[in-house]
């Protein structure tokens, strides 16, 4: 019961308006109130303290006459040189930025003072009424009122702090009325009562309404910074605390570190099982998040599956990395998804400000790449920034400049590897493998230009040259022999691509049986959703499949059962170690032997050596493909190829 009480009078005295009723708030949104309501009083306070210090001259002047002049003079002193103090005082605290939280020791300070005043003012009528001329009298009357109308609207906010103010100067009215014993004064005093009921409830009613404007204000501001699904933190949140934290940079040198957290499975767990279940994914992680930070630190998500936290007052690199530790650690169980176990997974990225960068780009660029360098690493990686993180991605993109020109200036061009059919002892037909001719670097191999094509979406133009050259190629070549393309997997996004198959193969005017394509197993699993529907256009469309680097993916068995591959490529790493590594051995035979239950094809890549060959003929392996055989050449090099092919037939 005590403690109940304690708390109501503290809340009362904290100007808080559930301590009459109001619906109550957290701490946080009262002590956003109280800012709002304590600003507007300072705004008020230098006139109405100015007003107060005329007053105490106006009532010292009327007194002057009185047998109290004395008193009155001393008094008018205090309180109009007390008043100019507290008004110059409010006036410089208001020309400081207005502040988001107000403390309930600043709210008590400010109902006291209101009391101080009040008293001050009370004191006047039960002090100087009696002995003064009816004049002045009229000017105590008049003043009292005219304190009492201004002080409850200066206070109309804060009920509490505009009783203190008025109830002592009631109280004062009412008593000096009520000793007068003439029934004219006490029908005045019953009148000051009914004012002061009605201005009271007037400052009620206005202070539930202006609470309730700042509450509906925070929320809507709330709702602008805040993340729907997760409740965390959005994007805007996070770009304002990022200028808050390079404003605490500049003014006081306070370092921060910035980490970028990207889901590693989140497009996988969205596929597999739908977007509601995505959508519980992440909010999953969010609270997970949320339990690895300190109370003061709010991780934000500010991309579909991308989170950022800024880790303020830094003074050591060694606190950022141990809060990513924290968050991959966060992902070591898995995640409960419509009643199946996922296995969840984290990227870091982490940049210190000042060192990458004092502007929000540049330090938002570094995480970037700090966090794509933590991707290519592996799962639950984390990466800082490197300076020469910054080298390579310029690099790369200076490479992605030249690229996007590259075929206009005729700097790509195809080579061609063979096929063997062991049996036959025949090539059946060649590998297309592009290379690019960079005008000052050289030779560059598709490993370096092939990735930066794909994220660029320049693969999709030179995906479609390549088609093209493939099939103009496939028209001087004899009919049995075949071309084989390799396809990205972002090039199955592509719908475009099935036109310019057919238009190409219709313009060579060759069986589209003759072009194959190579694809990856992981680009049949992978996040792009319409690579089975483009596959089966493909195939409706009479091209063959072969599924290239067998063994290396995720080799699951299910696909050779979905997808009609025409052939499988048992992966070079693989043939290179069969002779050395039984079970590199077993694998391959294994291979082998599925491929031909299942009447498929089977190419064995990398064969360099004529062990390896024997070694697969006399595993039945269909065809082989490697320096043996031949290396990647050039289109005029394949023509005289063809025309020895009888004589490669009887090697
Ligand atoms: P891949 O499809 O697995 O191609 C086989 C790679 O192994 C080729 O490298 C080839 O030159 C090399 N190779 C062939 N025989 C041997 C051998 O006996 N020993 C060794 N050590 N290596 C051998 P390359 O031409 O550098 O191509 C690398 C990768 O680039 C290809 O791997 C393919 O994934 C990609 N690529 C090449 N051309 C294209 C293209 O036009 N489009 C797309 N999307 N990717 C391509
Ligand atoms: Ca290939
Ligand atoms: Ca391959």
């Amino acid at each position: 019961m005590r403690s109940y009480l304690s708390s109501y009078v503290a809340k009362l005295f904290a100007g808080d308006l559930a301590a009459f009723g109001a619906p109550p708030t957290d701490e946080a949104l009262a002590g956003h109130i109280r800012a709002e309501q304590v600003s507007l009083v300072l705004g008020y306070s230098f006139g109405i303290m100015l007003a107060n210090a005329c007053n105490a001259l106006v009532l010292a002047i009327a007194l002057w006459q009185s047998p109290d002049w004395a008193f009155a003079l001393v008094w008018a002193a205090a309180v109009g040189s007390a008043a100019l103090l507290f008004g110059l005082q409010a006036r410089t605290s208001r020309r400081i930025a207005k502040p988001q939280f107000v403390s309930r020791r600043t709210m008590y300070r400010l109902v006291r003072n209101a009391l101080a005043l009040g008293t001050a003012w009370g004191i006047v009528p039960v002090a100087f009424f009696a002995n003064a001329s009816s004049g002045a009298q009229l000017v105590i009357t008049c003043l009292c009122a005219g304190m009492l109308a201004g002080g409850a609207f200066a206070f109309s906010t804060i009920p509490i702090a505009a009783i203190a103010y008025t109830a002592p100067i009631f109280v004062g009215t009412a008593i000096c009325l009520g000793q007068e014993g003439d029934y004219v004064y006490l029908l005045v005093a019953v009148l000051v009562v009914v004012y002061g009921a009605v201005l009271l409830r007037g400052v009620f009613a206005y202070s539930f309404e202006f609470r309730r404007r700042i509450i509906a204000q925070h929320d809507a501001e709330r709702t602008v910074r805040q993340d729907m699904l997760t409740r965390l933190p959005n994007r805007i949140a996070f770009n304002e605390a990022l200028d808050r934290a390079l404003n605490r940079l500049s003014r006081s040198g306070e370092e921060f570190a910035v980490l970028l957290l990207d889901l590693d499975r989140f497009k996988e767990v969205n596929e597999r099982f739908g977007h509601p279940a995505g959508d519980e994914f992440l909010v999953q992680v969010a609270a997970r998040l949320q339990r690895c930070t300190r109370a003061s630190e709010h991780v934000a998500r500010i991309g579909r599956d991308e989170f950022a936290l800024i880790m303020s007052n830094l003074t050591r690199p060694e606190d950022a990395l141990a809060i990513a530790e924290r968050f991959v650690a966060a992902f070591s169980d898995p995640f409960l998804i419509e009643r199946c176990e996922v296995a969840g997974g984290a990227s870091i990225g982490i940049v210190l400000a000042p060192r990458d960068g004092n502007t929000s780009p540049d330090l938002l660029k570094h995480a970037d790449i700090a966090l794509s360098r933590a991707k290519k690493t592996g799962p639950g990686s984390i990466c800082f920034f490197e300076a020469d993180d910054d080298k390579a991605a310029r690099d790369r993109r200076a490479l992605q400049r030249d690229l996007e020109r590259a075929i206009e200036a005729d700097e790509l061009f195809l080579l061609y590897q063979p096929f063997l059919d062991i049996q036959q002892g025949r090539i059946t037909g060649f590998e297309a493998l592009l290379r690019w001719q960079h005008p000052e670097r050289g030779l560059i191999p598709p490993t370096v230009f092939i990735p930066i094509a794909e994220e660029s979406g320049l693969i999709h133009p030179i995906g479609e040259w390549v088609i093209r050259r493939a099939c103009t190629m496939l028209a001087r070549w004899p009919d049995q022999v075949r071309i084989a393309v390799n396809f990205s997997a972002v090039q199955f996004q592509n719908v475009g691509i099935l036109q310019t198959i057919v238009q190409a193969l219709t313009e060579a005017r060759v069986a589209p049986d003759r072009l194959e394509i190579e694809i990856t197993e992981s680009m049949l699993i992978s996040k792009y959703g319409s690579a089975p529907a483009t596959l089966n256009a493909l195939l409706d469309l009479g091209l063959t499949v072969a599924l290239d680097d067998f063994g290396t993916g995720f080799s699951s068995l299910t696909y050779l059962r979905k997808v009609p591959f025409s052939r499988i490529k048992i992966d070079q790493s693989f043939i290179r170690d069969m002779l050395s590594q039984p079970d590199c051995a077993a694998i391959v035979k294994s291979v082998i032997a599925l491929a031909k239950e299942l009447e498929i094809g089977v190419v064995a890549e990398g064969v360099e050596t004529v062990d390896q060959l024997d070694y697969l003929r006399q595993t039945s392996c269909d065809e082989v493909q490697g320096y043996l055989i031949g290396r990647p050449m050039s289109a005029s090099e394949i023509s005289s190829m063809l025309g020895r092919n009888s004589s490669v037939h009887a090697a």
